[in-house]
């Protein structure tokens, strides 16, 4: 007989807890094979991807049930771990989002360990509205004494006809001891049965596949041994039933037709409209253009200000062919809600890049409106508006705008997204972490107890050994994990917006410290929900960082158009090198690319970002040597003439295109249609092409040239608005490094504080502005880096440093500001006056802060006599006569240092890395800072020269005598002599082979000074 199999759990449900390997699609799949019609979504805690749900059912002509297993407590403010499992299933769209409002409470007040509704809001639901099941074995009746009268008896009352008791036909002894209960209660409340499966997989050999996802995770159920939890036709339930023993026939026959009660659900719809939030819901479609094209016009006005009159007409059209396609495509709510979303979060602070992202800076209104300050109008490459944003594309697609906003921090803009749309109306998505090949591949190998050492190289390139005889069928295996659910994030940057409350209407999950709308990115995107992103950015965290640090409000685009124009400062980092941190040119592989092709201005540096493409590899020298190029096509050449006769944009294309008669809105369409080539749509744009070049031209021969050329390109044409945005970051940070060093490093220091590789780059470059970066030191250290413009130094900040904080840094400097005659007045005042306590003093002390008072060996001295008999507590007396009594002390003390050894071990051990060095000394001399033997001997080695390190190995031939003690032990002063290189091993078949990495090795030294710890 036909049932509806309503209790199932698939990968979704993994991000509560592992559970299961199967999708959607497959439940689908089975439903059809067994003649079962709905589908319907019930995980673990959570609606799981709804969306998805809703699309495989349609697909597969099945009817879309929404439902949810919560975990169930009585209070949900309470610290109760019980969580019972509880099934809710919808019976209408009313049901759905009364469950969805529940899940997200049970998210937002309910979490503990686990998202748990309660009484409360159990009994807020409409009992027309839902059918509630008793559910599985883990359910109230089975956790809780109290459960007749505290919980079956209340929800049969409320509940009514919709409260039924779920039966399970699995024969383990626990599920049969269950069922006797569950019998009881139906013969004392006379409340129906209803059957279910309790899926987790589809057949009962799938059972082996599960185990192992979760043995991989390092996760076992040893309690559902001889569960299963396939999802069988009704003939198989029937005989389990009969096993377990304990109901009749008539019973089970009535539990399995309850399940039809599906079949009277409502159908539930859901669509793929348009769903743009709007902040004038009361005014109709030509009220709100009005109200964007007065916002339009005011702004035009102030704008207009900086634009020769003379080009005021060309603006004007732009304005007016831009609002038409917001008009013509009903778009006008997303700008006037981002209008004010950034205007708000600007007065609240808020950064916004003044470049953009993708093709936004494309729209002139974009500019108008905040969004951007790249003037498209007048940029020195073309920008296509129909690129942002075009009304074949719009309407055919149904597609919204899209613009990513690069902030320097997001919040101001969240805060604004919500005070205008309201709390419930913005949240971060989701995004699904997926098992890829690699991470499928080591599930299944930690599942069959394989060594780490051994599967690790394979898992990182397993295309290498997908034939291997070894590995071959165990990669073929792990495919079954492929794609599979494990784990749930916040989307990094993507944010929800919807004018209905999104606690009901999605549902609200909480994941981590983040309350997250229930949607993915491509999901939204694909059911027309609203999304916008707001990314954090680095660089513009820099940019704006410095522009505070130099007192000045960031510079408009035309501004720095202006002061980089001729400023051979800006361009010279370019020519030099000097690019760490730069946007596009700070990179290992970018620098040495940009000191050759020099830029001299913003469209260069644009051109230069889009030429370093790995797909324009073929060209790149040509455009970085600066060789005179030109495909000798004279009317190509003209089209070229912004990117040096190179196609190296799909603008470049488009223009081509345009050129030939075709309208600039089919263009960005074209470049797609031309780039797969399809026969039958290929042909006729080959065609148009032609006879529009031959037109202008003439020249039969030289249009079928350049329809060649454009052919080629198509796939590695780059978007010009991304790459001129992306210039104008760089040259923004050129632009200030180069006329404002001290405050740029000074921020690039602080930014960068616990990279070490960036803060290497970033200390190379000090010498080209003549800056010196100063150790720590009293009365200039701030709790920062922090700039000193007197003497073009940057002095290090001590916040930074192991047990010191900020407090004690402002406290130091405070107290700094008397003049001392001795170290002993110092030490009285930050006694007297301060919070440093001894840690903190001796870190200070031999980190040679306090250096103009002496060498740090001696004041250290000093420091712990001071300690044994100064104490603030003292009488006024006592502390004189004891001051006279540690000045006689200190006279008598000799001025000395910390033996050098030992200085660069304290200053490893305090601040991660050494900081004396002695630049006169050959950089053959290093010293030894750590030692690893418990492979092959691996020593650390500081270059006494600079302070930098690098670890070689030693074979134990080298490394140790005779007797089997090591030659070398930290602290000792070498002569290196002689480095070799060899392979590096790695483990192969179980065997030690020559791997492809080399590694350097220590080969011969001489000892220069011993380490004699004192
Ligand atoms: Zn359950
Ligand atoms: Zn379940």
């Amino acid at each position: 007989m036909r049932y509806n199999n309503y209790h199932k759990h698939t990968h979704y449900s993994n991000i509560i807890t592992p559970d299961s390997i199967v999708k959607p699609v497959d439940y689908a799949k089975r439903a059809v094979e067994l003649g079962h019609t709905t589908l319907c979504t019930t995980e673990h805690g959570y609606a799981g991807n709804v969306f998805e749900y809703y699309d495989v059912a349609k697909e597969y002509g099945l009817k879309f049930v929404f439902g949810i297993e919560f975990y169930y407590v009585n209070d949900r403010f309470s610290k109760d771990k019980s969580n019972s499992h509880l099934m809710i299933l919808a019976k209408n769209h009313r049901g759905m989002k009364q469950m969805q409002r529940i899940m997200s409470e049970a998210n937002k007040t309910g979490y503990y360990y686990k998202p748990r509704i309660d009484k409360e809001l159990l009994f807020s639901l409409d009992p027309k509205d839902v059918v509630v099941t008793s559910t599985c074995v883990i359910s109230y009746v089975s956790k809780h004494e109290d459960y007749d009268l505290n919980f079956i008896k209340p929800l049969h009352d409320y509940f009514d006809q919709n409260f039924y008791l779920e039966l399970h036909d699995n024969t383990h002894p626990m599920q049969v001891e269950y069922n006797k209960k569950i019998l009881e209660l139906h013969n004392k409340y006379n409340i129906p049965f209803i059957h279910a499966t309790d899926s987790h997989y589809i057949y009962p050999e799938q059972d082996k596949d599960r185990t192992e996802f979760l043995n991989g995770k390092n996760i076992y159920y040893p309690e559902e041994d001889g569960f299963i939890l396939d999802y069988p036709d009704s003939d198989a339930i029937f005989e389990r039933y009969e096993q377990q023993g304990v109901f009749t026939k008539d019973q089970v026959e009535a539990a399995l037709k309850n399940t039809l009660i599906i079949d009277e659900f409502e159908d539930i719809k859901l669509d793929k409209d348009v769903k743009m939030p709007s902040i004038y819901p009361g005014l109709s479609h030509e009220e709100k253009v009005k109200k964007l094209k007065t916002i339009l016009k005011e702004e035009w006005e102030k704008d207009k200000i900086h634009i020769p009159s003379e080009r005021h007409k060309d603006y004007i059209e732009a304005i007016k062919f831009e609002t038409e396609i917001v008009e013509e495509t009903a778009m006008e709510d997303y700008f006037l809600l981002n209008y004010e979303i950034v205007k708000r979060a600007k007065d609240k602070g808020g950064v916004l890049t003044r470049t953009g992202r993708g093709s936004a800076p494309s729209f002139y209104i974009n500019k108008l409106l905040g969004f951007t300050e790249i003037d498209r109008v007048d940029s020195p490459v073309t920008l296509y508006p129909t690129r942002f944003m075009s009304k074949s594309r719009i309407l055919e697609t149904k597609s919204l705008p899209d613009i990513d906003y690069n902030t320097a921090n997001p919040d101001p803009f969240i805060e604004a997204s919500k005070e205008i749309l309201g709390d419930d109306n913005i949240y971060y998505m989701v995004a699904y972490g997926k098992m890829k090949d690699s991470a499928a591949f080591r599930n299944l190998c930690r599942a069959r107890n394989l060594k780490m050492q051994e599967y690790n190289d394979v898992a990182k390139d397993l295309d290498r050994y997908k034939n291997h005889e070894k590995w071959r069928e165990l990669i073929e295996e792990s495919k079954k994990f492929l794609d599979v659910v494990d784990n749930i994030s916040p989307h990094p940057c993507a944010f929800l917006l919807l004018d209905k409350p999104i606690t009901e209407e999605i549902g609200v999950i909480k994941i981590g410290d983040e309350h997250c709308a229930l949607i993915d990115s491509g999901t939204s995107d694909s059911w027309k929900y609203f999304k916008n992103d707001f990314l954090t950015v680095t660089v513009w965290q820099i940019i704006s960082e410095v522009y505070e640090a130099i007192g000045k409000p960031i510079d408009d685009i035309r501004q720095l158009n202006k002061l980089t124009y001729n400023d051979e400062k800006t361009w010279e980092l370019y020519k030099e090198g000097i690019t760490a941190t730069l946007n596009q040119t700070g990179t290992d592989s970018a620098k040495p690319q940009v000191m050759q092709y020099k830029p001299q201005s913003a469209r260069e540096l644009s051109a230069f970002v889009a030429g370093i493409r790995p797909s324009f590899e073929s060209m790149k020298h040509l455009l970085l040597e600066r060789k005179p190029f030109s495909y000798g096509i004279p009317a190509f050449d003209a089209i070229l003439k912004e990117s040096d006769n190179f196609v190296l944009y799909q603008e470049n294309i488009m223009s081509a295109l345009v050129y030939s008669g075709f309208p600039e809105d089919e263009t960005y369409g074209l470049l797609k249609a031309i780039a797969k080539k399809k026969p039958g749509i290929i042909e006729p744009i080959y065609e148009r092409f032609i006879n529009g070049f031959v037109k202008q031209t003439g020249s039969l021969e030289q249009a079928e040239k350049v329809w060649k050329i454009i052919e080629d390109a198509v796939g590695y044409g780059f978007n010009s608005s991304h790459a001129l945005s992306v210039a104008y970051d760089s040259l923004y940070g050129a632009y200030l490094k180069a006329n404002y060093p001290l405050e740029y490093y000074t921020v690039i220091l602080n930014k960068y504080e616990n990279d070490t590789t960036m803060t290497d780059k970033i200390y190379k470059e000090l010498p080209y502005f003549g800056i010196k970066v100063i150790p720590i030191r009293f009365g200039k250290s701030k709790a920062q880096y922090s700039p000193d413009k007197a003497n073009n130094n940057i002095v290090k900040g001590i916040a930074s440093i192991k047990f010191l904080n900020e407090t004690i840094a402002e406290e130091l400097l405070e107290i700094a500001e008397n003049e001392y005659e001795s170290f002993l007045d110092v030490l009285i005042d930050i006694e007297e006056k301060t919070s440093c306590n001894s840690r903190q003093m001796e870190i200070l002390i031999k980190l040679g802060f306090f250096e103009q008072f002496g060498g740090n060996k001696t004041l250290h001295e000093l420091y712990l006599k001071f300690k044994e008999r100064y104490k603030k507590t003292h009488k006024d007396k006592t502390k004189q006569q004891r001051i006279d009594e540690i000045k006689e002390f200190a006279s008598q003390l000799i001025d000395e240092s910390i033996p050098v050894q030992d200085q660069i071990l304290f200053e490893k051990e305090a601040l991660g890395y050494g900081q004396t060095a002695f630049p006169k000394v050959h950089k053959s001399y290093v010293m030894v800072t750590e030692i690893d033997t418990k492979y092959s001997p691996r020593v650390s080695l500081y270059l006494m020269n600079d302070g930098t390190e690098r670890q070689l190995k030693v074979s134990k031939k080298h490394f140790y005598n005779e007797q089997g003690d090591p030659y070398l032990e930290v602290g000792d002063i070498i002569k290196v002599l002689k480095v070799k290189q060899q392979p590096k091993k790695k483990l192969v078949d179980g065997k030690w082979a020559d791997g492809e990495v080399m590694e350097d090795w220590l080969h011969a030294w001489e000892m220069s000074k011993k380490y004699k710890s004192n």
